[in-house]
């Protein structure tokens, strides 16, 4: 059954690696349309510039004069994730691939996607099988981070970020979850459908920097970062952490003069102290956390727009 693709690249600031990656993306495009082992019919890439200030959209622009690619403006800097979003929400293909515009993810992985694709799955989800092209610190915040969520039950699937290809139907559930905070690969395992996984091995970045920047990581895993109406819950929960330490350590403390130092105690002091100490961090502690799901619910309600799109360079829509 011959079939569609789109492909959608979020891109910001990235008139680095665009002109050089962009013209590999298109003929790597090129050459799987015309290899007998798919079917693929048309394709087209889907370009997001999420709100760059830089020479970006007038690069998406010239090549949007060609009609294989279509170029979507947000008005600003939406994030990755709302980025990618806003592409999905133009992709009309049968299946679609996600993709970063610096090509760190193999390119050479759409072929083993597409033939799961062919086989019946209707996801295949890029994982990367080394983080050697990694720094030190990535590794070590990455690895954190995956055992936080396990702690927590969240069911991911480690190592996968947003390399996948989904089929229409797995588009349309994904896009049926409306939630203004949207993780999209803590969605993904629970929309279900037949899934793949094809690992791949991931290259260091070689045109342009990073633009997840230790504050871009931090703010998206903490969401709401930049609501000042939440800011000062989540000052709460820090505050109270801190406080917490501290009274563990002086609660310790307490215990030490207690039986090591006995003479100089008044009786009845460490087990005034002790509980004092505890519960005043624990209790702050709680509210923190108590104020952070507060602050979620508070956005969600407002129900604002996860992108906004300034301009396209699609001139049927
Ligand atoms: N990106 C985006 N908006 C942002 C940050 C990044 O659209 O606010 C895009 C970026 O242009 C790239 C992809 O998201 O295509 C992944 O970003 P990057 O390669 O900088 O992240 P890393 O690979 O370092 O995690
Ligand atoms: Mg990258």
């Amino acid at each position: 059954m011959p079939y569609n693709l789109d492909v959608v690249i979020p891109c910001y600031n990235e008139e680095e690696a665009l002109p050089v990656t962009l013209p590999r993306i298109l003929s790597y495009l090129e050459g799987l349309q015309s290899d007998p082992r798919f079917a693929l019919r048309h394709w087209r890439v889907i370009l997001v510039d999420d709100g760059s200030r830089d020479r970006t959209w007038t690069i998406i622009e010239d090549h949007g004069k060609a009609e294989r690619v279509v170029g979507v403006k947000l008005s600003r800097n939406f994030g990755h994730q709302n980025a990618m979003l806003a592409g999905l929400t133009y992709a009309s293909a049968d299946a679609v691939i996600t993709m970063d515009c610096d090509l760190q993810d193999d390119i050479n992985t759409i072929e083993a996607m597409l033939l799961s694709y062919q086989s019946g799955f209707d996801l295949a989800l890029g994982v990367r099988s080394s983080r050697a092209s990694d720094t030190f610190f990535k590794k070590g915040t990455a690895r954190l981070y995956y055992s936080l969520l396990t702690l927590f039950g969240v069911n991911i699937i480690e190592d996968h970020a947003d390399y996948r290809l989904m089929s229409q139907r797995a588009l349309r559930a994904l896009l049926a979850h409306h939630e203004v905070n949207l993780f999209l690969r803590g969605i993904i395992p629970a929309i279900g459908f037949k899934t793949s996984i094809i690992p791949y091995v991931r290259q260091a970045r070689e045109l342009g920097c990073s633009k997840y920047t230790l504050g871009k990581m931090l703010s998206l895993a903490i969401d709401g970062i930049t609501s000042f109406s939440v800011l000062p819950l989540r000052m709460i929960a820090l505050f109270g952490i801190v406080v917490f330490l501290v009274s563990s350590i002086t609660g310790l403390w307490v215990l030490v003069e207690r039986f090591v130092h006995s003479a100089s105690v008044v009786s009845g002091w460490a087990s005034t102290m002790l509980p004092l100490l505890a519960l005043g961090g624990l209790q702050i502690l709680s509210i923190g956390i108590l104020g952070e799901y507060i602050g979620k619910i508070y956005l969600e309600t407002k129900r604002r727009p996860r992108f906004i799109v300034e301009t396209t360079t699609d001139q049927t829509r």
